[in-house]
């Protein structure tokens, strides 16, 4: 904890400092180009990774940067109302989902249902990407590393076809005024690899 009350004093003193200008520009509005959905994952920081300064990014973050189906709802629902607020309201031109690698999310997957058991929200949560599990199954990869690598990248795909079930989305996409982008991060070498929608692979970003 005394880390972060240092961390906070050393922000107050150098780097507010520095973005000075930028804060008090970005203090009573915001105008983010992009809705960056990933995981909670504490290896992925997605201003570091994209090079952005505050403001830029509206970001949303959950176990495996899943999106939920498209529905009205009386439930409390986080991502689906940052997502709401991010395209109606702050009109972002961008949303990308960046998966990385080893997440914990993707590999709780396949844990056994005693594991599940423990985590019987997350569990549930997971079922959102069951379509992937499922996919996965059926190729019957051997590689354990393979396997992992390929569910990641999947569920990015995945995320990507709900969000073509907000109406409003698939609307900006039809005339060309939202752009959907699939990364992959990969942790161990900080490179990132963007889908191609053409080839139907993820391309490294150079
Ligand atoms: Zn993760």
């Amino acid at each position: 904890m005394d880390t972060l009350i240092q961390g906070a004093r050393e922000f107050q003193k150098r780097d507010f400092h520095e973005y000075k200008e930028r804060f008090e520009q970005i203090a009573t509005q915001q105008n983010p180009h992009t809705l960056f959905i990933t995981c909670c994952d504490s290896r992925v920081v997605p201003s570091l990774i994209t090079k952005t300064i505050p403001g830029e990014l509206f970001i949303v973050r959950n176990i495996a940067n899943i999106v939920p189906y498209y529905r009205l709802t009386v439930e409390y629902v986080s991502t689906t109302s940052a997502i709401e607020y991010a395209v109606q309201i702050l009109n972002v031109q961008n949303i990308i989902i960046c998966g990385h690698s080893d997440c914990g999310g993707c590999g709780a997957l396949f844990y056994d249902d005693d594991v599940l058991a423990k985590i019987p929200n997350t569990q549930k949560w997971l079922e959102l990407a069951k379509p992937v599990k499922e996919r996965i199954e059926k190729i019957k990869i051997e590689n354990s590393e393979e396997k992992q690598v390929m569910t990641e990248k999947e569920n990015v795909l995945e995320q990507i076809e709900h969000l073509k079930t907000y109406p409003y989305i698939k609307d900006r996409c039809a005339n060309s005024t939202l752009k959907i982008m699939g990364w992959y991060y990969m942790l161990n070498t900080g490179e990132i690899q963007n889908y191609d929608y053409a080839l139907k692979k993820f391309i490294q970003i150079v």
